[in-house]
């Protein structure tokens, strides 16, 4: 009976999904920060900063069209410019936003592409093009019916998208009881765990390297003090305080906004159901597991929860819905 109830939930939210747009998990009325592509690198770490927001869409006034989302991995990148390339300091305080393809090539990084969705569009298909291309944020691209122009309307989030299924689809949520390790969620070897004495660019670093947004901060008992996260690092070289990067991770985290969300933690025997009360009530960015000694035991990051609602059993679905 546990996995009849889990499979109708996980199915209930999928057709939620297909029937519902980007455009209804849009609050009312909201506030939305678009900056200009000719803005200096350094002035956009100030404007998200006073904004307290940590992306922001981009936008080509030369051409009227939308040029990408500014987001905390572009900063990454741009240290990560400054660490292989440590004499151009100088150049690198002149860098404007357009310059962060040039950059993502200097590095050799692969760039993102610049994806977005139609606002009118089925939540479903966001949904799938964020598990597709590991994409935590998408903007919500229109075009104006009388310019001819592209608007970006928005964006949304892994966050929204969970949050708006926890607050409108509890009946089908409610259904999904059974316990994180039964279903495996999550990731449990190979952490990728620092200390608060490691250096802000070696957390940084190891994001790089395992193409992850969090670090959990542990101390010599491997319990959790706290998370270091991608976003942690704009306070960090705001100001262009590119030589300060050496310093601790426990430094760093003092400097974090006082309307900071908080860390989330879980245990492996809550369920899925709970999790959602969790996402529901709170601005959670991932579950940190840990055992009754606040020992760490995995993470689970919303794209996991998203790839579990959306994809788990999927075959069998399809391989069901043939043959009947
Ligand atoms: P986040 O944005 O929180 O880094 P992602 O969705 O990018 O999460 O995570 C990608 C995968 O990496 C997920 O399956 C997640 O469980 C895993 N993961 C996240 N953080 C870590 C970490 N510190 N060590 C190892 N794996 C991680």
């Amino acid at each position: 009976a546990l996995d009849k109830d889990q499979m109708q939930g996980l199915r209930g939210i999928r057709e939620f999904l297909k029937v519902r747009t980007s455009y209804d998990v849009l609050p009312l009325s909201f506030r939305l920060v678009v900056l200009d592509n000719d803005l200096l690198i350094k002035k956009s770490l100030n404007i998200l900063i006073q904004n307290g927001i940590v992306s922001a869409p981009l936008w080509d006034s030369r051409n009227s069209t939308f040029a990408g989302l500014l987001t905390s991995t572009d900063y990454i990148n741009v240290i990560q410019y400054y660490c292989q390339f440590p004499d151009e300091i100088a150049q690198v305080d002149q860098f404007r936003l357009s310059s962060l393809r040039d950059i993502e090539r200097a590095i050799g990084v692969v760039p993102l592409e610049t994806l977005s969705v139609h606002p009118m569009r089925p939540l479903y298909e966001a949904c799938r093009r964020m598990l597709k291309t590991r994409a935590r944020r998408i903007p919500l691209v229109d075009v104006d019916d009388e310019t001819g122009r592209e608007m970006v309307v928005s964006v949304i989030t892994q966050y929204r998208i969970l949050k708006f299924i926890a607050v409108n689809n509890e009946k089908h949520t409610m259904l999904l009881k059974k316990p994180v390790r039964e279903i495996g969620l999550g990731t449990y070897s190979n952490l990728a765990t620092a200390t608060m004495t490691s250096s802000v660019l070696e957390a940084i670093h190891l994001m790089v390297k395992h193409n992850i947004s969090a670090v959990p901060i542990v101390d010599e008992e491997y319990k959790v003090l706290n998370v270091f996260e991608a976003v942690d690092v704009i306070p960090c070289i705001k100001g262009g305080a590119y030589d300060e990067l050496t310093s601790s991770v426990g430094d760093a985290l003092s400097k974090r906004a006082e309307d900071f969300a908080g860390i989330y933690t879980c245990n492996e025997d809550d369920r899925l159901d709970a999790i959602f009360d969790t996402i529901r009530k709170s601005r959670v960015h991932r579950l940190i597991v840990v055992d009754d000694d606040n020992r760490l035991r995995g993470i689970i990051s919303l794209s996991d929860i998203l790839k579990y609602v959306l994809l788990f059993g999927e075959e069998d679905d399809s391989i069901r819905a043939a043959s009947a």
